[in-house]
C-alpha cells in the first residue's frame, strides 16, 4: 500500500503558489471552488508537458495526426455519447452538516472502514501466533473477519446495481445499513440521494431557451469523433490510424478536493486511435505499452506506476483500464486506457442521420471503426511532476534547501545566467552570453541578491543550470556552470554552453529515450 502524505501535498501546494506555478483562480475574490490558474512557471511547465505528449503522439508515431476542436458543440452529441442521460454522480447533503458528499464515495469510505478492521484482527492475530501464523486459513475461518468480508461484499454487490441501474432509493438504503454518519457534523440525518449531472451548461445566442441550450465539453473526445471522417477524408488516413487533441473540459465535480487532481475546469490529452472491428484487444495492449513506456521515460520512477484494470466496464467498454501513480494522496488514476468498441461512432451515426464509415479499399467495405482510447488529465501529470520532483534536503554546512528535480528537459526554464556582481561590466557579458542561449533555451537573468540565494531560488523552480559570470568570464571567457541536483560547479567555456544544454536538456533525447 502506497503511504498517504498529506504534509507532502500541503507542501506542493503552498511552494506551487510561492513560486509562480498555481495560484487559486479568482483569488483577490477569496478564490473559486476547484479552479486554478497556472502562473509564470506553471505555464512553462505545463507547456512543456503537453509539447512531451503532443511530439510523441503526433510526430514519434507515424500515423496519428492532430486536431484542435471547439469547446462549444451542437447539443445533440452529448445526447448521442450518452452524458445527457448518464453523465452522473450520485448526491446527497447533510441536513445539518449542510456538506454535499458523493454517496457512492461515503459508501466506498464505508468499505475501507470494514477493511481496515480485517486488516488488524490479522495484524493481532500474527501477532500472537508467530511464526506458525497461515493468513489465508485466518482469513477464511475467523467468524468475525468472515462476517466483515461478507458484509463488504454484499454492499459492494448491491452498490454496483444500485449505481448501474440508477436506483438512488436502494443507495440511500445502503447508507442506512452501514450506518454511515457524516464525518463534520456526526450525524445521519441525510437527504435523499440524487442524480447529478456534471455538465456545465450554457445559452447560445442571445434569447434564454431550453431550445438554446448547450453544454460545456465535459472531454474532448467527442470532438474527435464528429470530426472522425473530416480527417480520414482529406488527411487520406488509413486503418489504423489516431486523432490527438489537447484541450480543457469542464466537470461539475460534486466535491472537488486535493489541489489540482480533480478541478471543475482541466484540461485533457487524448488519443482516439481508429481500427478494425476484430483487431481492438491487440491495439488495445498496444497502448497500454505505449503509454507506460511513455511515462516511464519521463524520469519520475517507474516504481511510481501501476496499472488498474477496471472491472465494471462502462456500456460502450470491451476493455479499460487506468495507469495509476503513486500521489501524494497515494496510487490514483492518471490516464485512461478505453476500448470504446463503435459505440461512439454508431451512436453518432444514429443521431446525425449520416454515415461515419470508412471505406477499406483492400476488402471493398465500409465498415465503423473500433477505438482504442488513451485519455490523460494534464492537470494530474503536472501534479505527478511537482510532487515526484520536490525535495528538501539538508546541506552539508547545515542549511536546507528545497530542490525542484524536474526532468530537465520540462523545467521551466532550463538555464539562469548570474552575474556574481552588479558592477565592473559583469552584467554586461552576462546579457551578450544571455542572448547567445535564449533564442534555443528558455533562459533566466537574475543579478540581485547574493549568489547563494539566486542558486536557492533557481533550485527552488526547478533550473537545472545556472551559469555564473565572474572577473575571470572578462579574462578568458570561462563561467562556473553549476549543477541543480549535484550542485557541482565546473569551469567551462562560455562556447561549450551551447552543447551542454542542448545535450542535457533535450526534448528529442527524451522523446528518443521511449523505447
Ligand atoms: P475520476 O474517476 O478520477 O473522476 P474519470 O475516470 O472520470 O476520473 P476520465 O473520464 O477517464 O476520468 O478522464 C480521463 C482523464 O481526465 C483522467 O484520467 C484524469 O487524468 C483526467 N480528469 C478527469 N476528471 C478530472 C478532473 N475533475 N480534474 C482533473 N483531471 C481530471
Amino acid at each position: 500500500m502506497a503511504q498517504q502524505d498529506d504534509n507532502l501535498l500541503k507542501k506542493v501546494v503552498s511552494h506551487a503558489k510561492e513560486y509562480g506555478f498555481i495560484f487559486p483562480s479568482s483569488e483577490i475574490y477569496d478564490g473559486l471552488g476547484a479552479v486554478y490558474d497556472y502562473g509564470q512557471n506553471g505555464v512553462e511547465l505545463k507547456n512543456n508537458l503537453k509539447e512531451y505528449w503532443w511530439r510523441f503522439m503526433t510526430q514519434v508515431q507515424d500515423n496519428i495526426v492532430g486536431i484542435d476542436s471547439a469547446i462549444f458543440m451542437h447539443p445533440t452529441i452529448w445526447k448521442a455519447s450518452g452524458h445527457v442521460d448518464a453523465f452522473n454522480d450520485p448526491m446527497v447533503d447533510n441536513k445539518d452538516s449542510k456538506k454535499r458528499y458523493r454517496a457512492d464515495v461515503l459508501i466506498e469510505e464505508a468499505l475501507d472502514k470494514i477493511q481496515e478492521k480485517i486488516d488488524k484482527e490479522v495484524e493481532k492475530a500474527a501477532k500472537r501466533f508467530g511464526d506458525s501464523f497461515d493468513k489465508v486459513m485466518f482469513v477464511s475461518t475467523n467468524p468475525r473477519v468472515q462476517e466483515y468480508v461478507k458484509k463488504i461484499n454484499e454492499a459492494n454487490e448491491r452498490l454496483k446495481n444500485a449505481m448501474s441501474s440508477s436506483d438512488m432509493a436502494s443507495m440511500k438504503q445502503l447508507m442506512t445499513d452501514l450506518e454511515i454518519a457524516d464525518p463534520v457534523s456526526g450525524t445521519r440525518n441525510w437527504t435523499d440521494v440524487r442524480q447529478f449531472n456534471l455538465m456545465f451548461s450554457t445559452e447560445m445566442g442571445s434569447i434564454a431557451e431550453e431550445a438554446n441550450k448547450i453544454y460545456l465539453r465535459p472531454e474532448t473526445a467527442q470532438g474527435i469523433f464528429v470530426n472522425f471522417l473530416n480527417v480520414q477524408k482529406t488527411g487520406r488516413m488509413k486503418i489504423p490510424f489516431g486523432i490527438a487533441q489537447i484541450g480543457k473540459a469542464f466537470r461539475n465535480e460534486i466535491v472537488a478536493r486535493q489541489f489540482i487532481f480533480r478541478m471543475r475546469e482541466f484540461e485533457q490529452m487524448e488519443m482516439q486511435f481508429f481500427v478494425k472491428p476484430g483487431d481492438e484487444m491487440n491495439w488495445y495492449a498496444f497502448w497500454k505499452e505505449q503509454r507506460l513506456k511513455w511515462h516511464h521515460a519521463l524520469g519520475l520512477g517507474s516504481e511510481n506506476y501501476r496499472f488498474h484494470d477496471h472491472l465494471n466496464l462502462a456500456h460502450y467498454a470491451n476493455a479499460a483500464c487506468d495507469i495509476q501513480f503513486n500521489f501524494p494522496m497515494g496510487f490514483k488514476e492518471l490516464e485512461g486506457i478505453h476500448s470504446r468498441t463503435d459505440f461512439d461512432l454508431k451512436s453518432h451515426e444514429k443521431y446525425s442521420g449520416k454515415k461515419l464509415q470508412y471505406f477499406d479499399t483492400e476488402s471493398n467495405q465500409s465498415f465503423i471503426p473500433y477505438v482504442i482510447e488513451t485519455s490523460i488529465g494534464l492537470d494530474r501529470l503536472f501534479l505527478a511532476t511537482l510532487s515526484s520532483a520536490y525535495k528538501e534536503e539538508k546541506l552539508e554546512d547545515g542549511s536546507d534547501r528545497v530542490v525542484l528535480s524536474i526532468p530537465p528537459a520540462l523545467a521551466p526554464h532550463k538555464v539562469a545566467v548570474l552575474p556574481l556582481v552588479k558592477k565592473d561590466g559583469l552584467p554586461e557579458k552576462a546579457e551578450t552570453i544571455l542572448h547567445d542561449l535564449k533564442f534555443e533555451f528558455s533562459s533566466y537573468y537574475e543579478d540581485k541578491d547574493t549568489i547563494g540565494k539566486r542558486y536557492r531560488r533557481m533550485d527552488a523552480i526547478g533550473t537545472p543550470y545556472c551559469v555564473t559570470v565572474d572577473h575571470q568570464t572578462l579574462q578568458d571567457d570561462t563561467v562556473t556552470i553549476r549543477h541543480r541536483d549535484t550542485m557541482q560547479q565546473d569551469r567551462v567555456a562560455v562556447a561549450s554552453l551551447r552543447d551542454r544544454l542542448a545535450e542535457d536538456c533535450s526534448m528529442v533525447s527524451l522523446l528518443k529515450n521511449i523505447k
